[in-house]
C-alpha cells in the first residue's frame, strides 16, 4: 500500500509513542510486522480516531498487527497541524484560529488522539507476539512512567505598575469588585517591594519544595515606545534584575530559553541575534524557544528556529483553551509541509495555559486552573506521555492574581505526587530524540536484544540521552541498557 511522506513520518512518531523496542536487520526476522489496511475493523469507521477517549482496538494475528490506512491518514492530518497552515482563518495576533482546528471542531481536543493511537499500536503488538521475545522501553528516566514540563514565560520584568493597572481595567470590565479591591491592596503594599522578583520566587520556592526543575523563557529584545504599547518587549534581559533571575535559574539547575518577540516573526533573522544575545547572559547554549503570544507563521517560523540552532520549539499549543493541538501529548519533529520532511527542530507542545481559562473563558477562580491542569496531566499519564504546561510568574496578588501563586504551588506537588518526572524541556526533548535512535539489531541465544543507534541515526544518537535507557521484557524487568556519556 503506498504511504506519502506525511504517513511516514507520522508512522516513526506513532512507532515513538508506543514505546516499542524496534528491530532493525536481523531481529527483524522473529519480530511483530506492521501491516497497513484498507479494511476497519468491524463497527468502525474512518473518525473514529477522533473519538478515542481509550486505546482504539487494532486487529491482529500472530506476528501481525494491522492498522487502518484511514486512521494513519486522520492522524498525519491531526499530527501535522494540517488546518493551522497557510490560509487558515487567523486571529487578530495572526495566530491561526483553534475553531477551524478539526480536533475542536470535533470536540476531540482535550484527549491526546495521537498519542492513544501509538497505545494501541503497542496493545496489539504486545499481544501479536505470542511466544516471540517482546520489549518495550523506559517511558522516561528515573523508572517514571510520565513527565512534567512546568514552563514560565518571562512577559513582564519592569514598569510592573502599569501591567496591574491593565489587570485592573480588566477586572473592572468584568465587574469583578472582590478581586478589584484586592488586588489594590496588594499593590499599594507593594509599592516598595519588587513584585516581579517575589512572583518569580514563589513559582522557583514551590518548585523547590518537591525538587521540580522547569524552563523559563525569556525575552529578548528591546524595549520602546511601539513595543510597549503592543504588549511585546517591555523590559531589557540585561537590566540587573532579569540577570538577577537568570542567575538564580541556572544555580537551582533550570532551563532558560527563549521568548521570541514580534520581530521574530516578521524577520526570522532576528533568532539567531536574541539567541546571541541570550547566551551572552547565560554562558550556556540556548536550545529551547517559544514565542510571545503564541505569534509564529506556521511553516516559516519553525524553519526559522532551526536555523538559528534551536533544538526545539514549544509554541504548539492553543492560546484560547486547554488541550492537545497535535493531538500528542509527547515530543515530535516538526513536519514542513513545503519540503515534505520532518525538521531536525523537535516541537515539545504544551497543552494547558494559567490564562487560557481566565482570558478567553471568563473563568477567575485559580483553582478551576489548575482543575482542569490536573485533568490533562491524567490523560497524559494514562499515555505515559508528557504534560507541558504554561505558567505566568507574574501572576502575583500585586499584579493583579489574588490565590494564584498558592494554586500553582498545589499544582506542582499535586504532578510531583502523580509520580511525573519533572525536568526541563532540553532534557525532556534529549531523552526523546534520544530513546527514538534505539534499535534491537540482533537477538542473542538468550533472546536479549543486542542494541545500537538506528541507522539512519548519528552514531552518538544514544550517548546524548542524559541517563540510562533501559529495555524492558514483559514482567518489567530490565533486560539490556545503554548508558550515557
Ligand atoms: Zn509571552
Amino acid at each position: 500500500m503506498p504511504v506519502d511522506p506525511r504517513e511516514r513520518h507520522t508512522l516513526a512518531c506513532l512507532a515513538d509513542a508506543s514505546g516499542l523496542l524496534i528491530a532493525e536487520g536481523a531481529a527483524r526476522a522473529r519480530a511483530v510486522r506492521l501491516r497497513l489496511t484498507s479494511e476497519l475493523p468491524a463497527g468502525a469507521d474512518d473518525s473514529a480516531l477522533l473519538r478515542a477517549r481509550t486505546p482504539l482496538a487494532l486487529a491482529y494475528r500472530d506476528g501481525e498487527v494491522d492498522l487502518p490506512q484511514a486512521w494513519l491518514r486522520a492522524a498525519a492530518d491531526v499530527l501535522t497541524m494540517r488546518d493551522d497552515g497557510a490560509g487558515a482563518p487567523r486571529d487578530k495576533h495572526g495566530r491561526p484560529l483553534s475553531t477551524s482546528n478539526r480536533l475542536v471542531s470535533a470536540g476531540a481536543e482535550r484527549w491526546p488522539v495521537v498519542s492513544l493511537l501509538g497505545r494501541a499500536l503497542r496493545e496489539a503488538t504486545i499481544a501479536a507476539a505470542g511466544p516471540r521475545p517482546s520489549y518495550t522501553l523506559d517511558p522516561w528516566p528515573e523508572g517514571k512512567r510520565w513527565a512534567a514540563a512546568l514552563s514560565h514565560d518571562l512577559d513582564v520584568a519592569s514598569l510592573w505598575p502599569v501591567f496591574t493597572g491593565l489587570r485592573l481595567a480588566e477586572l473592572v470590565r468584568k465587574a469583578d469588585l472582590g478581586r478589584t479591591l484586592d488586588v489594590l491592596g496588594s499593590a499599594a503594599a507593594s509599592v516598595f517591594a519588587d513584585p516581579v522578583r517575589a512572583g518569580v520566587d514563589a513559582v522557583l520556592d514551590a518548585e523547590a519544595a518537591v525538587l521540580a526543575r522547569s524552563t523559563w523563557f525569556i525575552i529578548c529584545g528591546t524595549p520602546s515606545v511601539g513595543t510597549f504599547r503592543r504588549g511585546d518587549v517591555t523590559y531589557r534581559p540585561e537590566s540587573t534584575r532579569v540577570r538577577d533571575i537568570v542567575a538564580r535559574l541556572l544555580r537551582e539547575g533550570h532551563e532558560v530559553g527563549l521568548h521570541g518577540s514580534f520581530e521574530t516573526v516578521e524577520d526570522g533573522a532576528h533568532f539567531p541575534r536574541q539567541r546571541s544575545r541570550l547566551e551572552a547572559i547565560t554562558g550556556t547554549p540556548v536550545r529551547g524557544v517559544r514565542q510571545h503570544f503564541l505569534r509564529r507563521v506556521v511553516g516559516e517560523t519553525e524553519r526559522h528556529m532551526g536555523d538559528a540552532g534551536f533544538s526545539y520549539d514549544s509554541t504548539g499549543g492553543f492560546a484560547d483553551r486547554n488541550g492537545f493541538r497535535a493531538g500528542l501529548a509527547d515530543v515530535a519533529p516538526v513536519w514542513d509541509e513545503a519540503s515534505g520532511r520532518a525538521l531536525s527542530l523537535e516541537e515539545a507542545p504544551f497543552c494547558w495555559m494559567d490564562r487560557a481559562l481566565s482570558k478567553y473563558q471568563g473563568i477567575e477562580a485559580p483553582d478551576r486552573w489548575i482543575d482542569d491542569a490536573l485533568e490533562l496531566a491524567a490523560r497524559c499519564e494514562a499515555v505515559q506521555g508528557l504534560w507541558c504546561g504554561i505558567w505566568h510568574p507574574n501572576l502575583t496578588p500585586a499584579l493583579g492574581f489574588p490565590d494564584a501563586p498558592a494554586e500553582y504551588a498545589r499544582l506542582v506537588r499535586e504532578l510531583s505526587s502523580r509520580g511525573a518526572w519533572l525536568a526541563p524541556l532540553d532534557a525532556v526533548v534529549r531523552w526523546r530524540v534520544a530513546r527514538r535512535a534505539l534499535r534491537a539489531t540482533a537477538l542473542d541465544g538468550n533472546d536479549t536484544p543486542v542494541l545500537a543507534a538506528a541507522s539512519d541515526a548519528p552514531p552518538e544518537a544514544l550517548a546524548k540521552a542524559g541517563a540510562t535507557l533501559r529495555v524492558l521484557d514483559r514482567t518489567g524487568a530490565a533486560r539490556a541498557t545503554v548508558r550515557p556519556a
